[in-house]
């Protein structure tokens, strides 16, 4: 069964990981699909041609998510693109690790404004009309970590668990419009990323998790066509943890 027929959404760094994973399998429930992304053109180029084997509409925006302006220009192209905004999924995020004797004061901005400001420019950009239509769906990428914090990146969990009150916050002012605002919080997810990393350190997270395994792209992803479509409408201001278990 299609669950977004007909529903145009935006997704912030689409290109790759997660990102791409929530568009392949958006596409596949029949939404259409525009993404963004910060320096991958030639990997968002692809992707955008393959989605649209799909029989939908996909294109892919290089917009940087940590620029107020460049965001509601955005916006404002995928509008004139696509028609509408049904749903917004801000998930573009980074990292820059390091405990905090040694996290300078640029490394902690820089993922704050990524991470955190992004949300605040891409929610800003898509609020009028999603006002106007009068329904729309905001899906925020958090993490486990936004929940319990993590040694060695307080900068990380600060802007993650800074999204889950941006977007609880949202939920209550929005409501009476009928635009809703979620959170997904992974837990651990495996990428091209995480491929590159030792296999008996990744195995000993594995086990470490109730589900003995770390999660999919794909995991993620039915978690936001669930909170994106029409089997989700009294649903606003959740955290739902995609992890496995993890923080059970
Ligand atoms: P990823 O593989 O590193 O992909 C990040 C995506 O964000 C890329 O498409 C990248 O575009 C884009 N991006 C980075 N900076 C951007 C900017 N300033 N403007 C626009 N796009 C930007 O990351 P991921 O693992 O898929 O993670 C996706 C989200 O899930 C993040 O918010 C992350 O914090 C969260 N998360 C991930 C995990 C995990 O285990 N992987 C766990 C919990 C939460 P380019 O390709 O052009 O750089």
């Amino acid at each position: 069964m299609k669950l977004l027929e007909n529903k145009n959404v935006i997704i912030t760094g689409g290109s790759r990981g997660i990102g791409k994973g929530i568009a392949e399998v958006f596409a596949q429930h029949g939404a259409n699909v525009a993404f963004t992304y910060n320096s991958s053109k030639e990997a968002a180029e692809t992707l955008a041609k393959d989605l649209e084997k799909l029989g939908i509409k996909a294109k892919a925006y290089q917009s940087d998510a940590s620029d107020f302006d460049q965001a509601q220009q955005l916006a404002s192209d995928v509008i004139k693109d696509f028609g509408s905004v049904d749903v917004l999924i801000n998930n573009a995020g980074i990292t820059k690790d390091n405990l905090l004797m040694r996290m300078s004061e640029e490394d902690f901005n820089k993922v704050i404004e990524v991470n955190l400001n992004s949300v605040f420019n891409l929610t800003k950009a898509v609020l009028r009309p999603m006002l106007k239509q009068r329904h729309g769906s905001i899906i925020n990428m958090s993490s486990v970590v936004g929940i319990k914090g993590n040694a060695g990146q307080a900068n990380y969990s600060a802007s993650k668990a800074g999204i889950i009150g941006f977007s609880k916050s949202v939920a209550l002012e929005l409501g009476s419009r009928n635009i809703r605002s979620n959170v997904i919080a992974p837990g651990f997810i495996e990428t091209e990323m995480t491929a590159k990393l030792d296999e008996a350190t990744v195995d000993s997270w594995r086990q470490a998790i109730p589900l003995k395994r770390g999660g999919t792209p794909t995991d993620i992803a039915n978690a936001c066509v669930f909170l994106a479509s029409d089997m989700s409408t009294y649903i606003t201001g959740q955290t739902l943890s995609v992890d496995g278990g993890m923080l059970t």
